[in-house]
């Protein structure tokens, strides 16, 4: 690890999480494809659309690491396959997409291939791209819990099978961007490492995302109806579980905005000296970054936790997901 230096000029990447998210169901019996009344997600098309994306932000106060950590050795076995459809990508960046694909191949494990839409394309000014679960599907056969969404690529690993022919991960990424990285090495000091961006977004389209929401005020960490799996985990600093708190309520709308959110499983504990994984949980709350991420403050850049925070800051090159995200990949159903 390197003291990171400090810059007022440079620009960092502030990485949202907000996934494209279809709800799915599958009943006990294959016929029953529908979900309870109350969530409104009753028909085969009901949907919910949950976005994730990255942006460019304009904060300023970190300045670049280049530091470039342990890389998978070329020993560590894929454990998963995936299966990528690219669209409008160049060769270059699909080789990028293809190094951070292959780093989750050895980090998580299933017989089942994950699939993954990716497109290049035009996106919306400062967005630097968009990715998450193609669908949620919970009470399927070999649920790790029942009344309990999970991310496509978790399920399928569960049931043993492809739930549905539609891609487990939808990611896209903006081609008007000009500062893309897409080298194998060290990003420069003024390039943002697209191999860190989407290794970042495929760890949200593979789960670690939560339903957690503050609109006027009012909180919830349940998605048509039920958690996702990451909520199951998440807590106030009194260690009270946030699906303790009435949903859609200021109660837990100010939990959510008090920065004091945490992720708390004992694996997690294993990986962290013992203690929680601390949140990104601002008193303002930010759509697609606060509770779905690492808190920036406490994992800063260099940090080997630092893929999943909300911020990615020029020259910061990522390689590894990290342990705590593994412990949490790992208590979420992985
Ligand atoms: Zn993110």
């Amino acid at each position: 690890m390197r003291p990171t230096p400090t810059s007022t000029r440079r620009k960092v990447a502030v990485l949202t999480a907000a996934p494209l998210v279809l709800l799915a169901t599958l009943a006990a019996t294959p016929t029953a494809a529908g979900a309870t009344a109350e969530d409104g997600f009753g028909a085969a098309a009901s949907r919910a659309a949950v976005r994730s994306e990255v942006r460019l932000g304009n904060a300023t106060e970190q300045g670049v690491v280049g530091s470039l950590r342990a890389r998978p050795s070329a020993r560590q076995v894929a454990t998963a396959t995936f299966n990528i459809r690219y669209s409008g990508f160049s060769a270059e960046a699909r080789t990028a997409f293809q190094r951070a694909a292959d780093i989750w191949a050895t980090q998580v494990t299933s017989s089942v291939p994950i699939t993954v839409d990716a497109s290049f394309g035009p996106l919306p000014p400062g967005a630097l791209g968009s990715a998450g679960p193609g669908s949620l599907w919970r009470d399927f056969a070999g649920a790790p819990a029942p009344s309990t969404w999970y991310p496509e690529a978790i399920a399928n690993k569960r049931a043993g099978r492809q739930l549905s022919a539609d891609a487990d991960v939808v990611a896209q990424f903006s081609s008007s961007f000009d500062g893309w990285w897409f080298g194998a090495g060290a990003a420069p000091g003024r390039k943002i490492d697209f191999t860190a961006v989407v290794l970042h977004e495929l760890g949200h389209g593979l789960g670690f995302l939560g339903a957690g929401e503050v609109r006027d005020g009012r909180g919830s960490v349940r998605t048509g109806g039920f958690p996702i799996s990451y909520d199951r985990f998440t807590e106030n600093t009194a260690g009270t579980a946030l699906l303790a708190f009435p949903n859609r309520s200021t109660q837990l709308g100010n939990q959510l905005r008090s920065n004091g959110v945490y992720f708390d499983t004992r694996a997690v504990r294993n990986s962290n000296s013992g203690n929680r994984a601390r949140l990104f949980a601002p008193s303002r709350w930010q759509p697609g970054s606060s509770y779905s991420h690492l808190n920036e403050a406490t994992y800063k850049p260099g940090s080997p936790n630092a893929l999943m925070t909300p911020v990615i800051n020029r020259g910061e090159t990522i390689r590894t997901p990290g342990p705590i995200t593994n412990a949490i990949f790992s208590s979420i159903g992985w």
